[in-house]
């Protein structure tokens, strides 16, 4: 029989398994705060339980780890790549980004994605599986331990976190327990290429959570060539779930827009996004798009990208250029995770 998987568990039910090894339920809230606000990996650090309790823990639970099988610096801007291994052998990676105000992590959702979109190098191989809660928030808790707490938490690496909604959720309700982690909802922000249903649904629970939606393209057909998922949700449906979630939630939502060497950077484009803008209280975030092996794509230069954020900009919407981090190191979804599974293959 496996072991119980205790970083999985909320504190509710992390009382339930106490309760079932014949234990004290208040031992669960030690517990928890053993493995979410000191995050320690072994059970003999937990000096508040009696040693007949840390032994009997070892022998029906565990403590999850995984393996940092590599990491990369981008010794210009400070960015770091992890790429990390779990239990079963697959990989998932994890980027830390330094700014003034502290570090973001930026974690995968799932091994792989299915999800399709063209420019993407996590899809690449389709989804090999999810993500737990437990191990998206062993990325985080990995880097903590190592150089100490994170500032934010942006669920933007491999996967699409709507498509393993219960266990982001459940890894939300984790590192946001106030005997936990106790990171704020406003620190963290997820993105979605835009699950219409799930927006809604994530509407209705009305958190401080910040959404991004990967919008790339503003004109239905040019999109759908780029992304499958415009298929299923069109972007009249997209725009009318991001309406209902800022009616909702009162709050702002990030427009991730990937500049495509004509794809996605012709002014025609750009009209088109002033279009799907109007009416939504929204922010437009310009991504050069990083080059990926096996995909034929590249950014525009620095001119046009900058002629297409002045062209927003005197339309009146809200709009930056983010600028690259990690660029010496990979740092597209999915480019380590697939140089990795090469090399093994080789
Ligand atoms: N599935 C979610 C989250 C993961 S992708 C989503 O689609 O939002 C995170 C962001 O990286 C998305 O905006 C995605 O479109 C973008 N992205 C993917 N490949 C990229 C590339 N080659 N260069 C720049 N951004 C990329």
């Amino acid at each position: 029989m496996s072991k119980i998987n205790l970083l999985n568990y909320t504190l509710m039910e992390l009382e339930d398994v106490l309760t079932e090894l014949g234990e004290k339920k208040f031992r669960a809230l030690q517990i928890f705060e053993w493995l979410h606000q000191k995050q320690v990996t072994s059970f003999d650090e937990m000096s508040n339980l009696s040693k007949p309790l840390r032994e009997k823990l070892k022998s029906q639970t565990q403590i999850p780890q995984i393996e940092v099988v590599r990491t990369q610096t981008d010794h210009q801007d400070g960015t770091q790549k992890m790429l990390y291994r779990f239990g079963d052998g697959e990989y998932a990676e994890t980027v830390k980004m330094v700014y003034e105000h502290g570090s973001s992590v930026c974690i995968s959702s799932q091994i792989g994605c299915r999800m399709g979109c063209t420019f993407c190098a996590s899809t690449l191989g389709g989804l090999n599986r999810n993500l737990s809660a437990a191990e998206m928030l062993m990325q985080i808790y990995e880097i903590e331990r190592n150089s100490g707490p994170v500032h934010s938490v942006v669920i933007m690496g491999m996967g699409e976190p709507f498509d393993n909604y219960s266990e982001f959720l459940r890894f939300v309700e984790l590192i946001n327990h106030p005997h936990g982690r106790n990171l704020g909802s406003r620190h963290i922000t997820v993105s979605t290429c835009g699950l219409a249903d799930k927006i809604k649904e994530f509407a209705d629970l009305k958190t401080q959570i910040n959404l991004a939606v990967s919008l790339h393209q503003a004109r239905q057909e040019k999109r759908a060539e780029i992304m499958p998922i415009a298929r299923k949700y069109d972007l009249e449906t997209l725009k009318s779930a991001c309406q209902y979630y800022i009616s909702k939630t009162n709050r702002r939502i990030t427009f991730e827009y990937g500049l495509i060497e004509n794809k996605t950077d012709q002014m025609v484009d750009a009209d088109a996004l002033i279009g799907f803008c109007k009416g939504l209280l929204c922010h437009i975030n310009l991504i050069p798009i990083n080059p990926v092996a096996d995909r034929n794509q590249k950014a525009p230069d620095k001119k046009r990208q900058y002629a297409f954020k002045n062209y927003l900009e005197k339309a009146g919407i809200p709009v930056s250029l983010r600028r690259t981090l990690g660029k010496n190191i990979d740092a597209a979804c999915g480019q380590l995770r697939k140089k990795e599974e090469e090399i093994c293959k080789q």
